[in-house]
């Protein structure tokens, strides 16, 4: 049995004072800035995470009632992996970037420095309450920053350990953590940052933009939203239904992007929810009420929110249903015939609860999405190219994925970030990074340019303008009009294309017939101009 969640001592608003001044100190000091100081923080960081497993797991168990293989699998392995990738990879990701070649410009050098914005501010969420505060830390280290982070106030045993390690793992100079709920973060956010990334809904999503743009503080908000499934029932049912009972069932379903409802044609309802049985009854042999399998709401407010969406719900309930408010418990529960306009519709759903929402056909299942927020993944279930191009070309969302859920999250080299009210920004590994480092553009321009470019110094004689028109932009011919009409389309130029074709029939011609090949080919130049 797990012990009680530690009581958090918050701390004061004179300490956050403190923490802001000192970190500032330390960045203007360039201590963050050499890449074997970076690279020492990640490799702690990743230390913090492997000497202290036990702790993590029991500190999960205590949260979140989160089952061990979950925490490792989810979070504790990919915070593990995500320093290593890091440490791997700094070097490459710091390295200042060379502009494409322009002869134009070649002589001024033009280059891309990779630089840390400065501190910077995380404030993350409850659900994934190691990946997203530390990982956040990793990318902000690693761009040479140092950081700030206000892990969630609703679990506060993995937030209260994360706040013991940190001093004793990383530069206290470099990385503080802020324990705190709505008056420590608001505190925060009077401050100006390098950037804030903010991870949690849209409601807190909204207060903490407007918070930010009173500072001109960059921001990054990684939200949630509804996260649909579209089911072509061409697919394998039972792969499918396994993949998103797991994406649901995986921490109580409160993830960003769990699978939040599935969208399927009527006549193929019955069957799906069948095979969604059939898999829940595969992953808990015993009956969902008792395995220790599933994971629990994280506290009582979620709970009955959770609760009442059930309640009020005009569809019927196919499987699951049981809740258990003295351990905070909702089973994985599959609700059938549930209309477009139903109580679990309107928000995120965030806990195991899944609506299986019956359309006409593919087309009315883009209707709906395209009707509602852009969600953060969209996901489709089919083996055909052309069913999952058509869902994924007609609609907008963070991320598409077909036939799976979940993984991408975790996938190496992919960008993890919503679009509209699911969010702005990416995040995860060299994204993260990106996110926390300013481009600064740089140039070194050399004496003698003024040789070529001194025209543009006054005064502005006749000379001086024609002078200048050598650097104007020559531009693509003209769109033409498209034969239906309806459009303008590229004008190809395919005029000195033809010009040599011709040219060298010509040269051809010529020198079959023993002519002077010099002057024919002086002759070719000339009339293409090169
Ligand atoms: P939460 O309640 O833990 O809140 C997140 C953070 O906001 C906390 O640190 C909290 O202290 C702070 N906060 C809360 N209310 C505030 C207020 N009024 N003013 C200032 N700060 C405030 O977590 P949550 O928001 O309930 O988390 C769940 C949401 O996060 C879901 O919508 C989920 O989809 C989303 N989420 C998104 C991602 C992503 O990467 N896109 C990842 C995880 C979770």
């Amino acid at each position: 049995m797990p012990s009680m969640a530690p009581e958090l001592t918050f701390t004061t608003f004179q300490e956050i004072d403190e923490i802001y001044s000192t970190l500032n100190k330390t960045f203007r000091s360039g201590k963050t800035k050499p890449i074997a100081f970076r690279k020492v923080q990640i490799l702690q960081l990743a230390y913090l995470v492997q000497d202290n497993l036990e702790r993590f797991k029991e500190a999960f168990a205590i949260d979140l009632g989160r089952p061990p293989l979950e925490a490792s699998f989810l979070e504790l392995d990919s915070t593990i992996s995500d320093c290593k990738i890091a440490y791997d990879r700094v070097d490459k990701w710091a390295r200042t970037e060379k502009a494409p070649f322009n002869i134009t410009f070649a002589a001024f050098r033009p280059v891309i420095r990779k630089e840390p914005k400065g501190v910077v501010l995380s404030i993350s969420p409850f659900n994934y309450p190691v990946w997203l505060a530390l990982g956040p830390v990793i990318g902000a280290i690693a761009a040479g920053n140092c950081v700030v982070l206000k892990p969630s106030e609703l679990s506060p045993a993995i937030s209260g350990l994360i706040a013991e390690l940190i001093p004793k793992y990383m530069d206290n100079d470099v990385v503080r953590v802020v324990l705190g709920a709505i008056p420590e973060t608001s505190k925060l956010m009077e401050y100006q940052w390098g950037h804030v990334l903010y991870t949690g809904n849209g409601r807190v999503g909204r207060i903490i933009g407007v918070a930010a743009a009173k500072t001109l503080s960059p921001i990054s908000l990684e939200l949630g939203g509804k996260s649909p499934v579209v089911i072509d029932p061409k697919c394998d049912f039972k792969i499918a239904a396994r993949r998103i009972m797991w994406g649901k069932c995986v921490n109580a379903g409160q993830t960003c992007v769990a699978p939040d409802y599935i969208l399927i044609p009527r006549s193929s309802e019955d069957a799906f929810i069948r095979a969604l049985k059939d898999v829940h009854d595969e992953f808990y042999p015993s009956g969902a009420t008792t395995t220790p399998d599933i994971s629990h709401i994280i506290n009582l407010a979620h709970f009955h929110r959770l609760k009442n969406l059930l309640d009020s719900t005009s569809g019927t309930i196919a499987f699951g249903g049981q809740t258990d408010e003295s351990r905070k418990f909702i089973a994985p529960t599959v609700v059938k015939g549930v209309k477009g306009d139903d109580s679990l519709m309107s928000d995120e759903i965030f806990g195991p609860i899944l609506p299986v929402v019956p359309m006409d056909d593919v087309d009315a299942a883009i209707a709906y999405i395209n009707a509602h927020d852009h969600p953060l993944a969209l996901y489709c279930f089919s083996p055909n190219a052309a069913f999952k191009n058509k869902v994924f070309d007609n609609t907008q969302s963070g991320s598409a994925v077909a036939n799976d859920v979940l993984l991408h999250c975790a996938a190496d080299g992919l960008p993890f970030g919503g679009i509209g009210p699911s969010g702005s920004g990416y995040h995860t590994q060299g994204f993260t990074f990106d996110m926390f480092t300013h481009l600064r553009s740089s140039i070194d321009s050399p004496g003698w340019i003024d040789a070529i470019l001194g025209a543009r110094f006054p005064p502005y004689t006749p000379k001086k303008i024609a002078s200048l028109g050598y650097f104007a932009t020559k531009l693509p011919p003209r769109p033409r009009v498209s034969a239906n009409g309806h459009g303008l389309v590229e004008r190809r130029n395919n005029t000195k294309w033809l010009l040599l074709v011709l040219s060298l029939t010509v040269v051809g011609i010529g020198y079959t017939r023993g002519a002077d090949v010099g002057e024919w080919v002086r002759w070719v130049k000339g009339l293409i101009g090169v």
